[in-house]
């Protein structure tokens, strides 16, 4: 196996010796080969680059045919070079801002250790002062009603707010309720509500973004310098765990401007696609025009490419679309109201070749978001379409994936909202024992379809780490947790976990030869200590990311290669 010799001097500026590369081309690329002493190679463990892209993937003993004088050379050991991960899904500029000075309650069990880790934060800060804790699990309220009660005590007072796991709910605090003016119910012609006791009075609890945004739009903007830092710190994280790519699935006030700000002083340290979001409550004509004329918009590493739509919510409050009701009665309409509206959308950004991302979580939205893409007339039907999340689909949908050309941008970490004796609110509100709660996450099944599955994050909402979604999506279980796996059939093997961390990502947003290592793509490359298709994931979870290149310049490099 030799991939295709350049018949020109080869000249890089950029020289990557490893101990292997994993070209992403396919197992005759990849293969291993025995050489005389019985030790096992790969075929190639050195990479070219010059300007923005690969010039040559060969062996170390091929460059001394290379003309290297103009060549930075980094030897990286017994490396392993891939292509850099994409996260396909991802909250990189508003997490940013957000999860500043705020209270990660990811860990958090049950309502007393909240309780007790609201009021250990609020000791340290005056009486006026918010507080807003992130990442609240749903599982510890399973046959309680979701109140601010437990934690009023806690909050002393204050202003403040726990936003719910999946990022579609909030529990406001006591003082929250009377600054935003929430005395009752009200209606938002859409699923959001305020939920409120027999008597009328609020209880707290806050869905989705119409009510939400009543309290979280009070709490005060960053200052522009501020967020400026704090995103190009959480970038250089997302480089130091792998990525060269985001795919960032919304655009709030100013994100282009701290872009710009950050490319006038620098590279970003990975690429951002920013999709901005379109909501059912946003004036029809007007928004279609700019989400039109913003396609295009673009600094050096990032761009504004397709459209973010949210169908439906979430299953753990009752807000994802459905074809059958949720054990709790929910469940049985879309966010996007009327949903005629959406297929319109889709039709009409369709006609001028913008691609779109639904949000789509229940088997209904799934369903509804592939009638909108096959409805599409011919002329219009190139466009790329991809659907976010995928939570539950059942045996009918999975194959019109493929058919249709329709990406899965799924996120294994997700999965772990179930758990494997059921005892969660995912479960529960799907029915334990029901087909629906048995067919989540069907990544390999819908990888096994033809489909492209692109993995992502969803960060803030989960752990950004692309090596750990690596991890999780090889063994459906949390690293470093020890509860059993979920649904082990769902795994994919280590060679399709990295195609759907990197290839896949790409093919989704239009670039299918985007996403390997090979002479003529795009130098986005991740060099990681351990090989990834031949270490156990749970180690590799934990690899040292010792370099990632961007369009052909170093983008992160190990302290230990300084
Ligand atoms: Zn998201």
């Amino acid at each position: 196996m030799t991939l295709p010799t350049p018949s020109t001097e080869i000249r890089p500026d950029l020289v990557l010796l490893a101990g292997r590369v994993r070209t992403g081309l396919g197992s005759a690329a990849d293969a291993a080969e025995t050489d005389g002493t019985g030790r096992e190679t790969l075929p190639f463990d050195a990479v070219a680059v010059r300007g923005r892209h690969i010039v040559a993937v060969a062996r170390r003993a091929d460059v001394d045919g290379w003309n290297t004088s103009a060549a930075e050379i980094i030897d990286l050991g017994e490396s392993t070079i891939t292509a850099g991960f994409v996260d396909a899904h991802v909250h990189p500029l508003s997490g940013a801002e957000s999860r500043h000075n705020a209270l990660m309650l990811h860990d958090c069990e049950t309502t007393t250790e909240v309780a007790e880790r609201i009021a250990a934060f609020a000791a340290e800060r005056g009486p006026e002062e918010w507080i807003r804790g992130f990442g609240l699990s749903f599982d510890m309220f399973v046959g309680h009603e979701i109140t601010n009660e437990p934690f009023a005590r806690a909050f002393g007072g204050r202003p403040g707010y726990l936003l719910l796991f999946d990022g579609h709910s909030i529990i406001a605090s006591p003082r929250a309720l009377e600054r935003a003016g929430i005395d009752g119910t009200r209606d938002f012609g859409n699923n959001s509500s305020i939920e409120v006791y027999a008597d009328g009075t609020p209880t707290g609890y806050l869905i989705e973004s119409d009510a939400e945004s009543l309290v979280t739009d009070l709490y005060p903007r960053m200052p522009v310098e501020a967020r400026v830092t704090a995103v190009q710190n959480k970038l250089a994280e997302f480089a130091a765990s792998g990525y060269t790519s985001l795919h960032q699935m919304n655009m709030e006030e100013g994100d282009l401007d701290v872009l710009r700000a950050l490319e006038e002083s620098g590279e970003l340290p990975v690429r951002v696609r920013v999709s901005p979001l379109w909501r059912a409550s946003d004036p029809w004509a007007e928004t279609l025009r700019r989400m039109i004329a913003l396609q295009g918009v673009s600094g050096r590493r990032w761009h504004v490419e397709g459209v973010k739509f949210m169908l439906d919510g979430s299953i753990d409050n009752g807000s994802a679309w459905l074809f059958e009701a949720d054990t709790h009665g929910g469940g049985l309409e879309p966010y996007w109201t009327p949903s005629a509206q959406f297929t319109h959308a889709i039709h009409a950004l369709a006609e001028s070749g913008v691609p779109t991302a639904t949000h789509a979580i229940g088997d209904k939205a799934v369903e509804f978001v592939l009638d909108a893409v096959q409805s599409l007339p011919s002329h219009a039907a190139n466009t790329r379409h991809r659907i976010e999340h995928v939570e539950t689909i059942p045996d009918a949908l999975v194959p019109r994936f493929a058919e249709l050309g329709v990406t899965a941008s799924m996120q294994p970490i997700h999965a772990f909202a179930q758990r494997a004796d059921g005892c969660d609110m995912w479960t529960t509100l799907l029915g334990r024992d029901s087909e629906r709660a048995a067919n989540g996450w069907r990544i390999a099944d819908l990888d096994r379809s033809g489909a492209i599955v692109a993995l992502g994050s969803d960060w803030p909402v989960e752990e950004f780490d692309g090596r750990k979604i690596f991890a999780a999506n090889v063994t459906r279980h949390r690293h470093g947790s020890d509860r059993p796996a979920v649904d082990p059939h769902q795994a994919l093997s280590p060679e399709r976990t990295l195609r759907a961390l990197t290839r896949n990502g790409w093919a989704s947003i239009g670039h299918p030869g985007e996403g390997v290592v090979a002479p003529g793509a795009r130098a986005d490359l991740a060099v990681f200590a351990d090989d990834p298709l031949s270490t156990d994931p749970d180690r590799f979870a934990e690899s040292r990311v010792l370099l990632t290149v961007v369009d052909g310049q170093v983008a992160h490099r190990d302290s230990s290669l300084a």
